[in-house]
């Protein structure tokens, strides 16, 4: 029979076979030690399309792959060509991280019948949404301020979300000290260090408050390598603080620690629904 695989291209590749909305098998991971983060930044395009290709390849063993959900890059065409070699044609399809990972919580929790959206927070802010649709959906460029002198996002525009929560915009704004030393500084009592962790909050919630406001009420999740630095009841009082309109009540906020597993689930959850249509 054949089988769906799911791919996380993120500071790394992992990737697994998926059934039934669980992972069945052993994961594959490059590189295999988690400690060398820079190891994809180094290579070309093409080097990482073939080692993606190679670690997909693992994980599906001697089974045939149906379909195959990669998100990251833009390598639909070059993992199409390279897997699908002898076994005939592998259908390939490639969703940005924070929507996999959407899907995955949703399927893993039951609840795919739910609007369901992620922020993720690391080198810059991703938004997903689960069931996916088409769309732009880059939420983590939010206008969270008028101020016109915010302009550390990554992207350029004035005043977005990614601006304040970006790992790399951080780095900008602290010339002096790095964001793990803002946000201890910060729970020490440093006040400008405390006074920009606190517009954080404000500005995750204001992008948040944007969402309810444009998409309706329900649950998001925070996740990535720094979502550890929000403080969720905060950040819950001041949505709450956001949206007053009583049908738009009911949202709630919740962390789901940094998980591969969630990614490579909700890439083949997506990828698989995706061809289905197809
Ligand atoms: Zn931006």
């Amino acid at each position: 029979m054949a089988r769906t695989a799911g791919v996380l291209v993120v500071q790394h590749i992992a990737a697994g076979l998926v059934d039934k909305d669980q992972i069945a098998g052993p994961l594959r991971m490059f590189p295999e030690k988690s400690d060398s983060h820079d190891a994809l930044l180094a290579m070309p395009a093409d080097a990482i399309a073939a080692k993606i290709a190679e670690v997909v390849s693992a994980s599906a063993g001697s089974q045939p792959l149906a379909a195959q959900q990669v998100k990251g890059f833009r390598l639909q065409q070059a993992l199409e060509s390279l897997l699908s070699t002898g076994a005939g044609h592998v259908a390939v399809r490639i969703y940005n991280d924070a929507d996999a990972t959407a899907a995955g919580i949703a399927a893993t929790r039951g609840v795919l019948h739910k609007l369901n959206r992620v922020w993720t927070l690391g080198n810059g802010v991703g938004f997903g949404r689960y069931p996916w649709a088409e769309g732009t959906w880059e939420g983590g460029h939010s206008v969270v301020t008028l101020d016109p002198k915010e302009q550390f996002c990554g992207c350029g525009g004035r005043g977005h979300l990614e601006g304040f929560l970006g790992y790399r915009a951080m780095r900008m704004r602290f010339l002096d000290l790095e964001p793990e030393e803002v946000f201890a500084n910060a729970k020490a009592g440093e006040q400008r260090c405390a006074e920009f962790v606190s517009r954080c909050h404000r500005a995750l919630a204001a992008a948040t408050a944007t969402s309810i406001h444009m998409d309706g009420p329900g649950p998001f999740y925070l996740t990535g390598p720094n979502a550890k630095w929000i403080d969720v009841g905060k950040l819950d009082r001041l949505v709450h603080e956001m949206v007053k309109m009583s049908p738009l009540q009911g949202s709630r906020i919740e962390m789901i620690p940094p998980n591969d597993e969630l990614g490579i689930i909700g890439a083949a959850v997506n990828a698989r629904h995706a061809t289905a249509v197809a």
